[in-house]
């Protein structure tokens, strides 16, 4: 279907108001207006929801800001986060499926290790790509691009 980014970006972070009243933590969407993309809306709904989960989970960030930019051939999707971040030896691995950073911090936090696998076959489903770039104690940056409709 195609769908305009702005409004399907509100309304996801609609849905995680209670957990993000309850978490303290604030959701900046950053989208310019009529920006189309061509995705499944219920498959990449999934995506969304993954990348600000782990976010909300493990970072113990305050703020996740999403950020759209757009060029001729794509649109690219940004979920930051100002949290605890990923070491840089892990961060390599972590779309693998079961693949966990810290397996005795995460396993108390639930968690299979799917998500992020999950994340990189629908956006790659879509023609897209998606790479997270980390820094421990800064944060965490998961980039999806998306090819642009024609
Ligand atoms: P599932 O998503 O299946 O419930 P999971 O969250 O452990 O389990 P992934 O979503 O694939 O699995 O994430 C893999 C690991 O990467 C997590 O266990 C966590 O250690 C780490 N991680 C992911 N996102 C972040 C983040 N924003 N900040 C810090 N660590 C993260
Ligand atoms: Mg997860």
């Amino acid at each position: 279907q195609e769908v305009e980014l702005q409004s399907y970006l509100s309304k996801i972070c609609e849905a995680f108001q209670l957990a993000l009243s309850e978490k303290n933590v604030h959701i900046e969407v950053n989208c310019p207006k009529y920006v189309n993309v061509l995705i499944d809306e219920e498959r990449f709904m999934q995506v969304i929801i993954n990348v600000i989960d782990n976010a909300l989970r493990y970072s113990e960030t305050k703020k996740i800001l999403i950020s759209v930019e757009e060029d001729n051939w794509r649109v690219k999707l940004s979920i930051q986060d100002y949290g605890v971040g990923i070491p840089s030896e892990d961060v390599p691995y972590v779309f693998d499926k079961l693949y966990r950073v810290d397996k005795s911090r995460s396993r108390k936090n639930g968690g299979y290790g799917l998500g992020l696998s999950i994340v990189k076959d629908i956006v790659e489903a879509h023609g897209g790509k998606v790479e997270m770039t980390s820094i421990a104690e800064k944060g965490t940056t998961v980039s999806i691009s998306l090819p642009k409709e024609r």
